[in-house]
């Protein structure tokens, strides 16, 4: 590699990754780069590929075809899954799930120190839980089990999240408190990658957005990820536009996808 290519070296990049889950095609030839500090939505309907993507590059998934490289290795990032696979009724306190994310520090079956401790204090203080260490993770509300997750990958050390829906299911003040945790984050450096169906939200809060439907559709900053003709891509015929002039005023039935089911968020 020439040196003048590392200067600029993505921090993650996934070069046209196909996957199939042996039914149809969920990613084709997925092309991407995510740059230090990055904050990027990925938008798309139901059954897009959003997940499986977020996946690819965790490593959950392997892809068929292409590559994914991260820089330094996959330990930096840090996963918080889509909230339907997770199992909230596990019973366990809130400084406890962060701490079992540092089994790799900690190691099985042994007790954290002190300063695994205060380390995983540190994490929920970042995240505004610190007074809620003791608490059951069940008892939290939908906004407040996303922040758990997200401290206990800054425990591990990530500086990347990578965040399946982390807005769905919760009301608007939790989604408010979680963007600013995680704008705050982002202002201290770490790099988010994001899945949402809210358009407007990715559009209003995220510096890049990937427009995704099983193939990348647009990739870049809102103004020009939100075309009416990328968004009729997207969406298809489910798209409404109640258009002035601007596909600002663009309104997307969420739930558009054609062949699934689709989870009912809030
Ligand atoms: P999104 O997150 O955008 O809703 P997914 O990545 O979950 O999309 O799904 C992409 C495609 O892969 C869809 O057609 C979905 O039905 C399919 N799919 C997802 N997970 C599985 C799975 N575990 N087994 C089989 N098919 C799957
Ligand atoms: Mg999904």
């Amino acid at each position: 590699m020439a040196a003048a290519g590392t200067l600029h070296a993505p921090l993650i990049s996934v070069r046209s990754v196909t996957f199939s889950y042996g039914t149809g095609t969920a990613l084709e030839a997925v092309s991407l780069n995510v740059a230090p500090g990055d904050r990027i939505a990925i938008i798309g309907p139901n059954g897009a590929g959003k997940s499986t993507l977020l996946k690819a590059i965790m490593g959950l998934i392997t892809p068929d075809r292409g590559a994914i490289t991260v820089v330094g290795d996959r330990r930096r990032l840090g996963y918080v899954a889509q909230h339907e696979e997770v199992d909230w009724n596990f019973p366990i306190s809130v400084l406890d799930a962060v701490l079992m994310g540092m089994w790799r520090e900690v190691g099985w079956f042994r007790r954290a120190g002190r300063a695994q401790n205060a380390k995983a204090l540190a994490a929920l203080d970042r995240v505004g839980l610190a007074e809620l260490g003791q608490r059951q993770v069940g008892e939290l509300s939908g906004g407040q089990r996303r922040r758990v997750f997200i401290a206990r990958a800054l425990a591990q050390q990530a500086d990347v999240l990578l965040l399946d829906e982390p807005f769905s299911g919760v009301d608007i003040a939790a989604e408010a408190d979680l963007l600013a945790v995680l704008r705050r984050l982002n202002d201290e450096g770490i790099t988010l990658l994001l899945s949402t169906h809210d358009l407007e939200l990715a559009r209003e809060q995220f510096d890049k957005v990937l427009a995704l439907r099983r193939k990348v559709i647009a990739f870049g900053q809102p103004r020009e990820v939100f075309t009416r003709e990328h968004l009729t891509q997207l969406y298809g015929k489910r798209i409404i536009a109640y258009e002035n002039g601007a596909p600002a005023e663009i309104f997307v039935d969420e739930h558009g996808c054609e062949d699934h089911e689709g989870h009912q968020h809030l």
